[in-house]
Parts: structure tokens; sequence; C-alpha cells
């Protein structure tokens, strides 16, 4: 199944385009180049999209991406149990069990990185699970959500399962989210709208999975060779704006100075340039503000007394140079706070306890790792790194899209992958039968 994208694109609700009233323009974050057009949808045009009948589809999914096939199978295996009431006294004569159905509508608001494997994170166990759904993508990357309406169309989804509306998450996140008919909100995104959302939604089901500023801990009977190439590209891929980038790394003393040199050389290498240029590892970050803020972060520690052992500058329109920063203290924001830039920190540390007690003094915990030969020593980090996903020898950013995903502090509220999706997407009901005593 081929899809080409349009130059322009319109609302997609009910399973037909219809104009908007207003069109934005997307640009190349890389150069500001325009892309193409997608609707800015008003508030009229959003309650067209919530009003849709539930749609339980059951149409073959024949997209070769694992979060879609992980889903399908999912629509398999939606089941209850069955709940032996007659273990009561008051139970006697009664048998139960349960079902899953479907929550209804599913507003589903993405965020820009990840634009459709995030969507489909979403899309895929909604649909699983027997809901509609409303797709409001980010400003920065709303065209995917056209182009996978295009193929859900065509792989038979019925028309209302998926809606996708772009637009202003400011105009359009409050109505939408507080929408009484809107039955489950599930966000991917930063913690500042999380909160909002949390607080706006109301009496129904909400799932966050916001940010983080994850770290690893890298012992000194770890193989340096082995933790180099996964800390260079958990801190570095996608110019560091992965929800579970490595941000943090936290050396044991005795590895330390070996580790830093190799990775500062390995970190120095990478490719800047033009993100259709196939060779570039490092590009643009998504707006020049988000450059600038990270830059004046990185001043921020500077001043405060920590190393930028390379990097610190921008370059172009919005490309921040890969940075580390060594000789860092806990409140500063490159440690405190997401980065969601090109940056890692590099401290050393003298015991593991020490390196779980810094990984852990934060308010965020979606991913963590931890490099290490002693099976103990993981162990011991498996269960007392704060997180919602420990990584025994590899980075925080290592993810299949099967796996349960999602933080816990400021880091958010549920779980992804199909299979823990569906079951947030799904309400369990009770069915109690009273026998006829024979
Ligand atoms: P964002 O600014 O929070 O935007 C995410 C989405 O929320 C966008 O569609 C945005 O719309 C919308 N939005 C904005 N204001 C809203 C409001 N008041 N009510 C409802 N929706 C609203 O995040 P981003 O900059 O796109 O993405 C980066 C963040 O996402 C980072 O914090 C990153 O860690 C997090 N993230 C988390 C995961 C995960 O799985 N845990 C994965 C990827 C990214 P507009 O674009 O129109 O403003």
């Amino acid at each position: 199944m081929k899809i080409e994208a349009k130059d322009r694109y319109d609302l997609w609700i009910g399973g037909k385009y219809a104009k908007a009233s207003r069109y934005d323009t997307v640009r190349c974050p890389y150069d500001g180049r325009p892309v193409g057009e997608v609707p800015k949808a008003t508030l009229k045009e959003l309650d067209a999209a919530t009003g849709k009948p539930i749609v339980e589809a059951r149409g073959e999914v024949a997209r070769a991406i694992q979060t879609l096939i992980f889903s399908a199978e999912e629509a398999k295996r939606i089941h209850g149990e069955l709940v032996p009431l007659d273990a009561h006294p008051n139970g006697a004569g009664r048998f139960g069990f349960t079902l899953r159905v479907p929550r209804g509508v599913v507003a589903a608001i993405t965020p820009f990185n990840f634009p459709i494997n995030l969507a489909c994170h979403k899309i895929g166990p909604a649909i699983a699970a027997g809901n509609s759904i409303v797709l409001k993508p980010a400003s920065n990357t709303p065209r995917t959500g056209f182009l996978l309406a295009d193929l859900f169309a065509e792989a038979g989804l019925p028309d209302g399962g998926l809606n996708v509306v772009s637009g202003s998450g400011g105009e359009l996140g409050d109505p939408l989210v507080a929408d009484r008919r809107v039955r489950m909100v599930t966000f991917t995104g930063s913690a500042d709208v999380g909160r909002r959302i949390l607080s706006t939604a109301g009496i129904k089901m909400v799932t966050l999975e916001l940010g983080s500023n994850s770290a690893v801990v890298i012992c000194d009977d770890a193989n340096i060779e082995d933790a180099l190439v996964p800390c260079v590209v958990g801190g570095y891929a996608h110019s560091g704006q992965v929800c579970i980038s490595l941000q943090r790394i936290y050396a044991d003393q005795r590895v330390y100075g070996d580790f830093l040199d190799a990775f500062k050389s390995r970190v120095e290498a990478l490719k800047i340039g033009d993100p259709l240029d196939e060779t570039s590892q490092i590009t643009s970050l998504i707006r020049p503000e988000d450059a600038d803020r990270s830059l004046e972060w990185i001043d921020e520690a500077r001043a405060a007394g920590a190393t930028i052992v390379t990097g610190g500058h921008k370059i172009g329109r919005a490309t921040v140079v890969p940075t580390i920063i060594a000789h860092t203290k806990r409140d500063m924001k490159v440690i405190a706070e997401e980065a969601f830039a090109p940056l890692t920190t590099a401290d050393s540390v003298g015991t593991l306890e020490e390196a779980i007690a810094r990984v852990n003094d934060s308010a965020l915990g979606l991913q963590a790792g931890i490099f290490t030969r002693d099976l103990d020593r993981a162990l011991y980090a498996a269960h007392h790194m704060d997180a919602g996903g420990v990584m025994i020898n590899d980075v925080p950013t290592f993810r299949v899209d099967q796996m349960p995903y999602g933080g816990v502090k400021d880091s958010g509220l549920g779980k992804e992958g199909p299979k823990y999706a569906c079951e947030e997407m799904t309400c369990m009901k009770m069915i109690a039968v009273k026998r006829k005593m024979m």
C-alpha cells in the first residue's frame, strides 16, 4: 500500500475530507522551507469530529509497522475472566465473569517528535479495542496524521473510526479534553500540557506519556566499549528530541576518565547537516526557540561552575552542536529538567548507591539504565531505580513497541505498548449470573 503525501490536506472527519476555514503552512525546522499546508481547525470543526459513533474495527491492518501489527494481534485477545462469586457466603448460587468493553470516543493528542509511531500507539490499540478516535497531531508535524487516515481508510476502517483534526493545542485542547462525549484522553507530550489535561478532563480515563531526564549508571566492572555506542545513540539520536533520550550519565570514578575521553571523541565525530542528507546524524531542533532555550541552560550550567566538555553553541537556524557537560550540580536545569536537545551530562560517582541516589534525585522517572557485568548490581538497580523501566546493559533509550512503556512520578500515568494500551482503552464490566437452583 503506497500513499503519496499531498501538498495540502483538509480535515479528516467521519471518513471524508472536509474543507477547513483556515490553513497553516508547515515548515521544515532545519531551514524554514515550506513543506505543505494543513487545516487549522476551529472549535466548530472540532465539534464535528467528536460526535461520531463508536466503531468497533476488526479490519485487517496491513501496515508493516510493528505497533500496528502488535495492536492488530491484541484485538484477538481482549477478554475478561471468571469470577467465583460463590466463594463468598452471599454469592451462593451465582457465578460471574468480566467483559472488557470499549471506552467509547478516545481523544489522542500527540507530540511532534515521532508523529507516526506515537500516533499509531494510540490509533492501533484504540481501534483494536473497539473505540473510535479523534487524533489531534502536533502543529509542527500534522501531515502524517492525515497520511495515516488515508492508509486506515484504504485498509477498510469504517468511516468515523478515525478522525484527524489539526490545529492549535492551546485553542482546541481544552474543549476536546473536557468534551463529555470523549471517554478517554491519551496524551503524549510535555509535563505542562499533561498537567493541564489532567485538570481539565473531568471524570474520564486519562493516560499521560510525558518527558524525562533519563539517566544511566556505568559501573567500574562495565565494558566501557559496550557502553559507548549506546550512550552516543541514546544521547544524540533525533538531536536529543526523544522522551527517553539519555540525558544524565553517572560513571564510577574508576572508569570515568577513560569513558569521558572516548565518549567525547565519538560525540565530536557526529555529522551535522540537512535532515534530507542521508549521512546527517545531527540536525536542527524543531523550533529555533528550543535551540535558544537549550543554550540558555548550558550557559546557566557554565556560570554555576559546570565544565562544557564539548559543544555548547548553535549553528544555523536551530542546530545545537552536540554538547557534553561535566561537574554538574543537582539544581542546574541541564540536570533537573528535560533538556530535549543534543546534550548529555557526565559526572563521576563513588559507589553504586550514590549513583542510584543521583538517578532518583529527580521529579521525573521514565526509564533508566545500568552497565554492569555483576548480576547482583544489575538486580539491585532494577529494584531501586525509580523509573517506569530499567534497562540492564543498555541506555534508557531502549524501547521496542510491544513492551509496557510509561513513567512514574512526573513522567506520566498509565502504560503504552499495544497490550497495555488496550487494557487502558477498555472498561472492565462485571456480569453476575443468578442461577435458578434445581
Ligand atoms: P507539547 O508541547 O506538550 O505538545 C504535545 C501536543 O499537545 C501537541 O499536539 C500540542 O498541540 C498539544 N497541546 C498543546 N497545548 C495543549 C493544551 N492546552 N491542551 C491539549 N493539548 C495541547 O509537546 P511537544 O513539544 O510536541 O513534544 C515534546 C514533549 O513530548 C517532550 O516533553 C517529550 O518528552 C514528550 N514525549 C513523551 C513521550 C512518551 O512516550 N513519554 C514520547 C514523545 C514525546 P500544538 O502542537 O498545536 O501546540
